[in-house]
């Protein structure tokens, strides 16, 4: 099977380790209890909230120098990734979540907007298009100065928590596929819901841990661990920390002092820009998966909004 940089761990490693997982990163239950080996790590499941994690996760500088180094994952934009699959699709992607935001939030176009995670600045750069005063924020230092290049609003080097900007400044703020990826889900999203403004909304993206084919494919992955390798690191890739799902997204949101307003199924991007890319093993199954959930009327991701409380 070839490498390809849409295949996670081979090509981008996993994200920092060191500091062991001693309690749920949601409700600080310390009753982990092991689900899965992965490559090099293993995931645990909270006894009581059902939040899946990692047994390590990273400091924050190494989180961020590990960032710089790979720059993002597939559904963002690395170098490697834009060589591959060409600036178009990028574009194409921020369209699609740009999108997604007004199928949720409605069409207004007017106010200031926050991404989180905002990589190369694509998303951005297409919401200044549509009329948006865009910032970001986004701890990858190659990132961050491409994006400076690609849009006119501020972009933020470094954490949430220790962002200029002033409370209750955003009417929207987005994370897509950021969730994942952060060491402190709580102390984040909390952060962020101060920036939000009276009536601002919040739209996430993220995994939904509860998809119904999860206990299916960990059966697949125990009794076939060498030939289902490929899928699982497609599965739980390695720059990933903690895995949510509709079931406990509501709480995680509560718990950051804003409550859910909607939710609805999102197709994988992979499907739309980079299946061709795949092997033939890894196409078929992803296909096959795509096609399951049609008939199920279910999906591994969710697109996710919430209003400060
Ligand atoms: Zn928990």
């Amino acid at each position: 099977m070839s490498e390809s940089p849409i295949d996670g761990v081979r090509s981008r490693g996993l994200a920092p380790g060191g500091i062991p997982r001693e309690a749920c990163p949601l409700c600080g239950n310390p009753q982990l209890v092991p689900f899965l080996d992965l490559r090099g790590r293993q995931l645990l499941t909270c006894s009581q909230c059902g939040v899946r994690c990692t047994d390590v996760y990273g400091p924050a500088e190494e989180i961020a120098g590990y960032y710089s180094e790979v720059q993002a994952h597939h559904g963002k934009a690395s170098e490697v990734t834009e060589g591959e699959f060409g600036g178009d699709v990028l574009r194409a992607i921020a369209r699609a979540q740009a999108d997604s935001m007004e199928e949720l939030c409605g069409p207004r176009r007017r106010g200031r907007v926050l991404e989180v995670g905002c990589s190369r600045g694509h998303l951005l750069e297409e919401l200044e298009l549509r009329g948006w005063e865009a910032s970001g924020i986004d701890v990858s230092e190659t990132s961050v100065l491409e994006a400076r290049q690609r849009c006119q609003g501020e972009i933020h080097l470094g954490e949430v928590h220790d962002a200029p900007f002033a409370e209750g400044s955003f009417d929207r703020i987005a994370l897509f596929d950021v969730l994942a990826h952060l060491a402190d889900p709580v102390g984040t999203l909390l952060a962020l819901s101060r920036l939000l403004a009276p009536g601002g909304i919040l739209v996430l993206s993220s995994v939904d841990e509860a998809w119904p084919l999860v206990p299916v494919f960990r059966r697949l992955f125990r009794l076939f661990p060498e030939r289902t390798a490929g899928i699982r690191d497609e599965m739980y890739e390695g720059q990933h920390y903690c895995y949510f799902s509709h079931r406990n997204v509501p709480q995680l949101l509560e718990a950051a002092g804003l409550k859910m307003a909607r939710r609805e199924p999102l197709a994988p991007l992979s499907t739309r820009y980079f299946v061709h890319h795949y092997s033939w093993p890894r196409r078929f199954a992803l296909v096959s998966m795509v096609r399951l959930d049609r008939l199920l009327g279910s999906s591994r991701k969710m697109l996710v909004s919430a209003k400060r409380v």
